[in-house]
């Protein structure tokens, strides 16, 4: 079941990316697989139908899987990071997707720092004010980004939405659209370090929509996996 969602879910993507009006067709994008709750051997059947990228939302729960694992994969951590995990958050991540604060940013950057690793992370945008909890207000975003870019020991690479669970799918459109804008604007920017190239939104009820407007990762664990027991 696993397996097959993982290929139709693939499938969807590229149907998706057909469909696309303002965004280049051809723009790559990255499938993320969304572990969290599942145990190992989901896991596994969803890496050996061909997933390379997985997430997971919390740090203690990806330790506890990461040696368990025994396959060569891509993890990203999707979750709000609190700073006292940030050293075991950079020896597991390839990409942090949640940093929404210079005082985060700061705490991964040190840990990356005496790791000697640069940590690649994106910033975690809130479009909708209280709807979310996390994420940086878009009048706080360039100063963010500003300093993240300052960080040597860091990486920006782009930005990421949790859309708000709209009943109608079709409303996180506009945010998606909203993002894109922000995301070209800031690509054509001149970086110090930054090499900004993904745009990470879209879960299972909105991916679609995500890829139409321009998404480079999206983030989908109910799709291939199935509802979350907790
Ligand atoms: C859980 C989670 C997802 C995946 O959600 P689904 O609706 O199960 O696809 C994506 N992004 C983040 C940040 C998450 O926490």
């Amino acid at each position: 079941m696993i397996a097959e969602n993982f290929r139709q879910v693939l499938e969807k993507i590229e149907a998706a990316k057909q469909r696309r009006l303002k965004v280049p067709k051809d723009a790559p994008v990255t499938l993320v697989a969304v572990t969290k709750n599942h145990d190992i051997a989901a896991m596994r059947e969803a890496i050996d139908a061909g997933a390379e990228h997985i997430g997971e939302n919390r740090v203690q729960e990806a330790k506890e899987k990461f040696s368990e694992l025994e396959r060569d994969v891509t993890w990203h951590l999707i979750g709000h990071l609190q700073t006292n995990k940030a050293k075991q958050a950079v020896k597991m991540f390839k990409l942090i997707h949640s940093v929404d604060s210079l005082h985060l940013a700061d705490a991964i950057n040190g840990a990356a720092a005496v790791l000697g690793k640069t940590q690649e992370v994106l910033a975690q945008v809130n479009l909708y004010g209280e709807e979310t909890k996390f994420g940086c207000d878009k009048e706080e975003l360039m100063p963010l980004l500003k300093g993240i870019d300052a960080l040597e020991n860091l990486k920006l690479r782009g930005l990421m939405l949790i859309a708000p669970n709209f009943e109608d799918k079709e409303a996180a459109r506009p945010l998606f659209k909203e993002m894109y804008d922000i995301f070209t604007n800031i690509k054509k920017m001149p970086w110090e370090r930054a090499d900004i190239t993904e745009l990470s939104m879209g879960m299972t009820g909105d991916y679609e929509i995500a890829v139409e407007e321009g998404a480079t990762i999206v983030r989908v664990g109910t799709g291939i996996f199935g509802a979350r027991k907790y």
